[in-house]
């Protein structure tokens, strides 16, 4: 990291799984974390898990389909910690995986979207121009490969096209604040074991959260609007 001051980051989904990982590998490198997430009670039992960081760690309650709460986050992390530099989207659902992509109904890719895409939209525009007024910010967007247009199967079709749309706001974003200090970026963690990716996967949280932590510190001559598996570029 290129800063003078602790770095601040919030991140969504953070009482499990990579969301929390990730939080934890933040508190490791010397930022102050707000770990969000729907459920206040299981946030702060998460957060327990952490060890001790004293005020560098605090938990808020966002829903990230429920605009009033993301807003209330902001408002509440600014009372704690003063301000956002680093934003973390990794909150997601994967609903209809095995479902062929007619048999889904329009509700569930709307629900889908909903967490996936409209979600970090709302975060974003809760949190990011705030960043951008201050010349300095770090966006990262939880992706998946299954978004990925290059290999795109007919595997969980809501999910996957959330991601690619995802990814295609991830590029808009960067763009658009490609001169403000702002390094927006997706990441495919792989497949990981947490509820989402089962007892099968082959990679440990700390395989999984290690790109989206690098690309949440990143110098301020990292990569702008890419997609990375493992800290390397990969295919849309
Ligand atoms: P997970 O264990 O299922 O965790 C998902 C997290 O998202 C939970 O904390 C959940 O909170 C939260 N969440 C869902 N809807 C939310 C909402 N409306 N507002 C706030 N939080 C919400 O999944 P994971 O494996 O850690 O996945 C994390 C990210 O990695 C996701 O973006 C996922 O698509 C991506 N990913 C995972 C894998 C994998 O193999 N695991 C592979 C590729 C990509 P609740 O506890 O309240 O439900």
């Amino acid at each position: 990291m290129t800063n003078e001051r602790t770095r601040v980051a919030i991140v969504t989904g953070a009482n499990r799984g990579l969301g929390l990982e990730t939080s934890r590998q933040l508190l490791s490198q010397g930022l102050k974390v707000a770990l969000s997430g729907r459920d206040k009670d299981a946030l702060d039992r998460a957060a327990a898990t952490l060890g001790s960081h004293g005020d560098r760690v605090m938990t808020v309650r966002m829903d990230v389909v429920d605009v009033g709460s993301i807003k209330g986050a902001q408002a509440a992390v600014k009372r704690v910690f003063g301000h956002v530099d680093v934003l973390v989207n990794n909150a997601a659902v994967l609903i209809a995986e095995n479902d062929a992509v007619l048999s889904i109904p329009s509700e569930t890719y709307r629900r889908t979207f909903d967490t996936n895409v409209f979600g970090v939209i709302e975060v974003c525009r809760v949190f990011a121009p705030a960043m951008a007024d201050a010349g300095y910010g770090r966006i990262v967007n939880v992706s998946s490969g299954a978004g990925q247009l290059a290999t795109m199967s007919g595997y969980a079709p809501a999910y996957s096209m959330s991601k690619t749309a995802l990814n295609a706001f991830t590029r808009i974003l960067a763009h658009t604040y490609q001169a403000d200090g702002v390094l927006v970026n997706a990441v495919d963690p792989g497949w990981v074991r947490t509820d989402m990716g089962g007892h099968s996967a082959p990679r440990s949280l700390r395989e999984g959260a290690d790109t989206i932590v690098w690309l949440a510190t990143l110098p301020d001559d990292g990569p702008n609007g890419g997609f990375f598996h493992d800290r390397h570029s990969i295919a849309w």
